[in-house]
């Protein structure tokens, strides 16, 4: 089968002794058609030089099994708030963490970096938004590739910003380079953010009227612990949520979509991985229950 037909996947690690490697494998192993990585640890910006993560392994293997390297994503670190509206330094901080880490996702050979918009911390969205697009137009202003940066959907809880698509669209108008940024809509904060998830085609047609369907790179295929609108931002293993697993695989098969990246961020269970399995579900449009323990 042509690893392009039904774009799914999850985010896959990084890790030494094998790095980019281990990373590609691990996505092969789940019978993915795509995937997500961070280039270093989430909740830090401490990175290892781009020589020392065997890229090219990574890149000869993905050629090898079929992969579309434009589809394969990266996460930016979730610590850092390019749109602090109270630090002028961590802005600064921010801004210089993403020129670097926009050069290596292009060294990579990606083309899409997810990151999330930030923290208001009491100031209000649009004051915050206004500084995010201060720093993304210093960030585009120093940079050299042609990397995309992707925003993403938030659910809401604490200050967050992005939370809502007129927020989206804001953040996209606002910066002197629309054309280098996208969206990644994300199935749990959308719908913790208090969109109806389960009217998809209501949800697909709003995007496309506020922001524009052009604009979406990524979704995050994620189930919710919790129900609509509790700006929680727990996710959840497919059909095992609020969501659930019909309102899933629609959108995970939607024809809107078929050229846009699904990725799984849910849960590990009882220790392990759950992204080979919830694949399989997604590919044979059929969920199986008895993966997971009743608890
Ligand atoms: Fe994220
Ligand atoms: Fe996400
Ligand atoms: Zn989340």
């Amino acid at each position: 089968m042509d690893k392009k037909d039904f774009l799914i996947g999850s985010h896959c690690s990084m890790n030494s002794p094998e790095f980019y490697l281990g990373t590609v494998r691990e996505a092969i192993s789940y019978d993915s058609s795509c995937f997500m990585f961070y280039t270093g640890a989430p909740q830090n910006s401490f990175r290892k030089p781009l020589n020392e993560l065997k890229i090219e392994e990574g890149r000869r293997l993905l050629k090898e099994n079929n992969f579309d390297e434009s589809k394969i994503i990266v996460h930016a670190p979730y610590i850092i708030n390019p749109a602090n509206p109270d630090r002028k330094d961590l802005r600064d901080m921010s801004v210089d963490f993403m020129v670097r880490e926009l050069k290596r996702t292009a060294g990579f050979g990606c083309k899409t970096i997810v990151l999330h918009p930030g923290n208001h911390l009491g100031a209000g969205p649009d004051a915050a938004i206004k500084c995010l697009d201060e720093s993304l137009n210093q960030i585009f202003e120093q940079d050299g590739t042609d990397v995309k940066i992707a925003i993403e959907t938030m659910s809401g809880k604490g200050s967050e910003i992005g939370i809502t698509f007129e927020q989206v669209a804001q953040i996209i108008n606002g910066c002197k380079y629309p054309e280098r940024l996208g969206v990644c809509l994300d199935t749990c904060h959308v719908s913790d953010a208090g969109y109806d998830i389960h009217d998809v085609d209501g949800l697909l047609n709003e995007f496309d009227k506020i922001i524009g369907l052009n604009k979406l790179l990524v979704v995050h295929l994620n189930d919710s612990k919790n129900p609509r609108a509790a700006h929680k931002d727990r996710h959840e293993n497919l059909g095992y949520g609020y969501i659930g697993f019909e309102t899933l695989n629609k959108i995970a098969h939607h024809p809107l979509l078929v050229n846009v990246p699904k990725i799984l961020e849910t849960p590990y269970y009882n220790d392990e991985p759950p992204y080979k399995k919830e694949i399989a579900m997604l590919r044979g449009e059929n969920f199986l229950d008895e993966w997971r323990e009743k608890s």
